[in-house]
């Protein structure tokens, strides 16, 4: 049984005290067999950890560089996010790969070195409207694992975020059943480059347009193990509504 992820991916969004109000709000909840996260922006993180602080809601970072230091100006390391207790990192994210060109091979040692560091990656895949409607889908996603090369053999430090790039931010979020065909194919993947143990061990989350109202029908899905939250990872109560959403699963 896989322990079900759901973190909130903040964005470029909050100021400090937003930031601060949003992550005491969500300190105050309870929940039980969820692994739940947020991830602020870098300049937020030390004050989102210290009102995290005591409760069970993990610190993430929505990026970081692949060297430990150095003349890397405007970077972040891993280290230096390790430093202000984030536990866990996201790479590939679509609008780094999209909006922000970062290409293929600096996605894969962006995840290495997260993995290696000894944060727990989030390696976000997903295919656009275009690669969709040509049925590259599933061909998309097996070049972005590609991306996966190195050690990564503890499973519960990898976490792999379905987040298909024209549900992201738009309200359409894809279908239960087209979710689950991409999460098995993922799972059907990483076991084809390791073992089946190992690749039913990872957890592999969706993310796009997720909501409560619509949290609890992906997740049940066999192959999806939680969210990557956008929007409705700025309010408390959407938020506890997707947490809550995968608090069934484990029932
Ligand atoms: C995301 O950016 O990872 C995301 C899933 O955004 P949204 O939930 O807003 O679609």
């Amino acid at each position: 049984m896989r322990t079900p992820f759901v973190a909130g991916n903040w964005k470029m969004n909050t100021n400090k005290a937003s930031a601060v109000e949003l992550a005491r709000g969500l300190a105050k909840l309870s929940f039980a067999n969820v692994d739940v996260g947020v991830a602020p922006p870098f300049v937020y993180l030390d004050a989102v950890g210290q009102a995290l602080a005591g409760s069970r809601i993990m610190l993430g970072a929505q990026d970081a560089y692949f060297e430990k230091n150095g003349a890397f100006t405007g970077e972040i390391s891993c280290e230096m996010l390790k430093d202000l207790g984030v536990k866990f990192c996201l790479a590939g994210h679509s609008e780094r790969r999209h909006v922000l060109r970062e290409p293929s091979e600096l996605v894969a040692k962006k995840a290495a070195a997260i993995y290696a560091s000894g944060l727990t990656l989030v390696h976000c895949v997903g295919e656009t409207i275009e690669q969709r409607l040509a049925n590259q889908t599933l061909h998309v996603i097996e070049k972005q694992q590609d991306e996966l090369v190195g050690d990564f053999s503890d499973p519960s430090r990898l976490v792999v975020a379905y987040e298909p790039v024209w549900a992201i931010g738009t309200g359409h979020n894809a279908t239960d059943a087209q979710a689950q065909e991409v999460h098995a194919f993922i799972r059907k993947d990483l076991a084809r480059r390791r073992n089946k143990d190992w690749a039913d061990a990872v957890r592999i989350v969706y993310g796009g347009s997720m909501k409560p109202d619509n949290a609890k029908g992906l997740v049940e899905q066999h192959d999806v193990d939680g969210g990557l939250i956008g929007g409705a990872s700025l309010k408390v109560d959407s938020f506890m509504g997707i947490i809550k959403a995968a608090e069934s699963k484990t029932r």
